[in-house]
């Protein structure tokens, strides 16, 4: 069986080709800049050089057909025909309170995830335009929805609810949704798996340009860092994280700007590029601190102590831990700071293997662990989740 995964951004849109029985990449590639002139397609296949087309895409539409011109290409190509493919799943980034699980797409889940789109405005409408696109030009494969948020709909309602009036809850739906569901879902299974116990306690740390910290006890979330936006829980490459809601009208009245200018910084100019002012990449900002900038070490200090603060807390939640597991850019490339996340937590039985940490590793599963809580590299695979959740919808 082989899957079509897609990830439709405003302007981009990534895809995936997965063959089921090996659940291996068979192809990948990425459309960007879609709508403009100098929109391009890059198509990757392993052990080959990357095949780029430079043409102009004006709709999602037009990009979903390049896409599939290309898989199907007789020099490029990786199928002989389309009908090879068995479905397409689609990253959703908002499924609301409805969709805990993913779903095969008909006209209700479309009209649902449009209504969702306030909760979402950045995201939904252009994974809409991309279901839509592929909807048009493969109509007679099922397609199928995966939300970032359904892996984290098993939280409590302590946990999900924030102490304001139960009203703005139940009348504006607002509440703690998370993201990033696949990639702590994806992590976490295989964390569980090597652990070993019947009852575990997970907590897995996605920390890429977006990062977020989850708790997840036998296998199903109770706790996660983002809330009701992606703008909550640890300071993030531009997003500052938890802050006093305060902080935003104070700011607003003083510089005489309106809310939305200051809510735009906090989720594109704070984080450590706000702290550091030197970049929102963490090689470059450890690069400026190791040549002795200290807004970019101070950047840092802050990153690693906010993740800490959650990982402490989500101790407490679970009621102890069994394993830490890192992914996502940072998590999974960055040694310094998974040592620096770490560092002090003895006492809890949480101890990095130096040697193990630095070692290089193309393992599903890294251990660099060496107190009694495992700690564990993880690189994350959400198109997989993606492609599983559809081929187990489609059987
Ligand atoms: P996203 O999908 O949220 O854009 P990724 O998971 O791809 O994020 O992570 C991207 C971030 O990972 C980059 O901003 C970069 O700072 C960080 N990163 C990648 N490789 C390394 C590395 N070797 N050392 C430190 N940070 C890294």
């Amino acid at each position: 069986m082989k899957i079509l995964v897609v990830n439709a951004g405003s302007s981009s849109l990534k895809y995936q080709l997965i063959d089921m029985k090996k659940e291996s990449c068979i192809a990948k590639g990425l459309c960007e800049r879609i709508g403009a002139d100098d929109s391009k397609l890059i198509h990757k296949v392993k052990g080959k050089e990357d095949y780029v087309v430079e043409q102009a895409m004006a709709s999602h539409k037009e990009a979903v057909q390049l896409v599939l011109d290309t898989l199907v290409d007789k020099k490029v190509g990786v199928i002989k025909k389309l009908d090879e493919i068995d479905a397409v799943g689609h990253r959703v980034v908002h499924g609301g309170e409805k969709y805990t699980e993913s779903v095969i797409i008909d006209n209700e889940v479309i009209l649902d995830c449009e209504k969702l789109s306030g909760l979402a405005p950045l995201h939904n409408p252009a994974n809409i335009i991309g279901i839509k696109a592929c909807k048009d030009v493969l109509p007679d494969k099922p397609q199928v929805a995966v939300f970032d948020t359904a892996f984290h709909s098993t939280m409590p309602s302590y946990a999900y609810l924030y102490a304001i009036p139960y009203n703005i809850y139940t009348n504006l739906q607002v509440r703690k949704y998370g993201f990033h569901g696949m990639s702590h879902k994806y992590v976490s299974e295989l964390a569980n798996k090597a652990v070993h116990k019947k009852s575990s306690k997970i907590i897995t740390c996605h920390l890429g340009n977006g990062a977020s910290v989850s708790a997840i006890k036998d296998g199903v979330c109770i706790d996660t860092s983002m809330g009701f936006t992606p703008l909550e829980g640890v300071a993030m490459g531009t997003r500052s994280g938890d802050i006093d809601p305060s902080v935003v009208m104070y700011v607003a009245k003083r510089v005489g700007r309106p809310f939305e200018d200051v809510m735009s910084v906090l989720n594109k100019k704070s984080g450590i590029l706000g702290v550091s002012g030197v970049s929102n990449d963490f090689r470059d900002v450890a690069k400026a601190a190791e040549e002795g900038n200290e807004r970019a070490q101070l950047a840092l200090d802050i990153f690693a102590y906010r993740v800490k603060k959650y990982i402490g807390s989500y101790i407490a939640a679970l009621g102890g831990v069994d394993a830490i597991v890192f992914t996502a850019g940072v998590g999974e490339n960055d040694a310094k700071m998974r040592a620096k996340i770490l560092e002090g937590m003895e006492g809890l039985g949480i101890k990095v293997n130096e040697k193990k940490n630095e070692a290089d590793s193309d393992k599903d599963v890294k251990s660099i662990g060496a107190g009694k809580v495992k700690v564990f590299v993880i690189p994350t695979n959400e198109e997989l989740v993606i492609a599983r959740e559809t081929a187990e919808l489609i059987k």
